[in-house]
């Protein structure tokens, strides 16, 4: 790297990490909740990091993006209320909208300047959608809400920072008893678990705290170049068996239905993400 130019270090491990060459900052600041910069990089174009951990890039926004929404809503097949906790920087709002059958979204999140800044630095995370008739944004933190909410919601998608920090709450039974209560019957949770060669504890430690809720827990995994260390992880938990062993074909035919262009997700990625190496399957099963 060219001395004169400086670089964000990861700090997610503490004996290992990336590097980004930062080309030019464009906000920094301590916020209420968190450290939050957003950067410019040439190989990854603009960076959103939150406490020193990388949280979205504008090249590989989309893998992430697309997993967390498309998987959930396609298996599911009749979403039409969505709670979104986190997420402020607007792509999983930006995906839900996608689906025209989907008929409110309300998000959840604790950090009002993350969305104020990622709308000004990052606008096509969120493309419009913090603006949508069907997107309602409140700003608290996402355990507190699903508390006290006396709605039920066919999706809850928790897009959080890792369990450091304000995130630290979104992986704790009190918020996963309160996901279990707001979710319709056949509603579905699903949450970003970590990337599982680094943080396979996080991955036992969910799948433990959400068994005594849901009828049924699993993961699904992607690999998101920016997430370091293999695939990442996602949680799944719904009261119903049965959806998440949707047939391709089924999954096909929605996906025709739905009509959205995709760069990552399809049918195929679909049936096959729900397959976790062994040590993974292992991990969940002695947890
Ligand atoms: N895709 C990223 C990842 O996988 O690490 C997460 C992106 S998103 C920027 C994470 C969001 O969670 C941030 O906007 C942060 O402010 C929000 N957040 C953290 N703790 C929260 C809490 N307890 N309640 C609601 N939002 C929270």
């Amino acid at each position: 790297m060219k001395q004169d130019k400086v670089a964000l270090l990861e700090t997610l491990y503490p004996s290992w990490g990336q590097q980004f060459v930062i080309d030019e900052v464009l906000f920094e600041h301590q916020t209420e909740h968190q450290h939050l910069v957003i950067f410019k990089n040439a190989q990854w174009g603009t960076v959103m990091a939150l406490d020193g951990i990388i949280q979205t890039t504008e090249k590989d926004e989309f893998v992430y993006h697309e997993m967390m929404t498309h998987v959930p809503i396609l298996a599911h097949g009749s979403v039409r209320k969505v709670l979104i906790i986190g997420g402020g920087d607007g792509g999983i709002l930006r995906e839900v909208l996608r689906h025209t059958e989907v008929e409110s979204v309300t998000q959840v999140e604790i950090d009002q300047q993350v969305i104020d800044m990622c709308q000004r630095y990052l606008p096509n995370h969120s493309a419009g959608a913090f603006d949508h008739p069907k997107a309602q944004i409140v700003i608290s933190d996402g355990v507190d809400f699903v508390a006290e909410c006396n709605e039920k919601f066919d999706l809850i998608i928790s897009d959080s920072t890792d369990p450091i920090g304000p995130g630290e709450s979104l992986f704790t039974t009190p918020f996963y008893q309160g996901v279990a209560d707001c979710l319709n019957k056949d509603g579905i949770f699903v949450a970003q678990n970590g990337v599982s060669f680094m943080q396979l504890d996080e991955v036992q430690t969910t799948a433990k705290r959400l068994q005594p809720y849901f009828a049924d827990v699993g993961f699904y995994s992607a690999a998101v170049p920016t997430y370091v260390g293999g695939i990442m992880t996602f949680a799944w938990a719904s009261h119903n068996t049965d959806i998440r062993s949707q047939s391709i074909d089924l999954i096909a035919e929605r996906f025709e239905q739905a009509a959205i262009n995709t760069r990552y997700y399809n049918p195929g990625i679909h049936t096959a993400c729900f397959a976790l190496p062994q040590y993974v399957q292992e991990a969940i099963q002695s947890s």
